[in-house]
């Protein structure tokens, strides 16, 4: 009954990789959404060693606020490490927190 096909919503360019993100529908919901990567489940890196972030991805202990003086972030997007590539909007960037660099992936 269901039909499960894969609905393309954009390809996000990001540390010279791309990030093809799809439409996923939610049955409870009853509507689709951007399904976008899970980072935290499936880490990925740059060549060097910076891990990739979503913007709505939770905060980890190495956050840090964008100004001094507010309080801290409870997601990546709101973070001072968290690097955006084309605009201030981007869903997809890299963390720039050198605690959470040295994980390679050569590709
Ligand atoms: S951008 Fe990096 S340092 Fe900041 S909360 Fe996300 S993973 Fe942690």
């Amino acid at each position: 009954m269901a039909r499960e096909h894969k609905r393309p919503y954009k390809v996000f360019r990001v540390g010279g990789r791309s990030f093809p993100v799809y439409f996923e529908y939610d049955e409870q919901l009853k509507k689709s959404y951007p399904a976008y990567p899970d980072f935290e489940k499936n880490p990925e890196y740059t060549g060097e060693g910076n891990p990739f972030a979503t913007a709505e991805q939770e905060s980890c202990i190495h956050c840090q606020p964008v100004s001094p003086g507010q309080p801290p972030p409870g997601d990546c997007g709101g973070c001072g490490w968290f690097h955006r590539e084309q605009t201030p909007y981007d869903p997809i960037g890299i963390c720039m927190c050198e605690a959470r660099r040295g994980n390679k992936t050569d590709a």
